[in-house]
């Protein structure tokens, strides 16, 4: 996908564990839509439309949050967050040995 913009969302939600590779080996539920429309331009230079949902919608959501420097845990409560980036720092301060 490039250059991907959601252009709609659906009305019903749907509640995920997800996890991401920037933040290894945990894993927290998020709320997000269930559907999505998605426009990218395509491998071949072609402009696509793309209708998802369930784990695809909340991978295309994941992904793209990404671009626009969003982590998932930006949606979890304040409180959360703190933890999870505490337990981010213990792990990469022993991983730092
Ligand atoms: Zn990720």
């Amino acid at each position: 996908m490039i250059n991907p913009e959601i252009t709609s969302f659906g009305d019903q939600m749907q509640v995920t564990e997800e996890g991401c590779l920037s933040i290894p080996e945990l894993y927290y539920e998020v709320e997000r839509p269930n559907d999505v429309t998605v426009k990218y331009t395509d491998l071949d230079g072609q402009e696509v439309t793309k209708e998802a949902e369930g784990k695809l919608a909340v991978c295309i959501q994941h992904e793209l949050d990404h671009l626009d420097g969003v982590l998932y845990i930006d949606y979890l409560s304040r409180l959360k967050r703190d933890r999870v980036i505490k337990k981010f720092d213990k792990q990469a301060k022993r991983a730092a040995g």
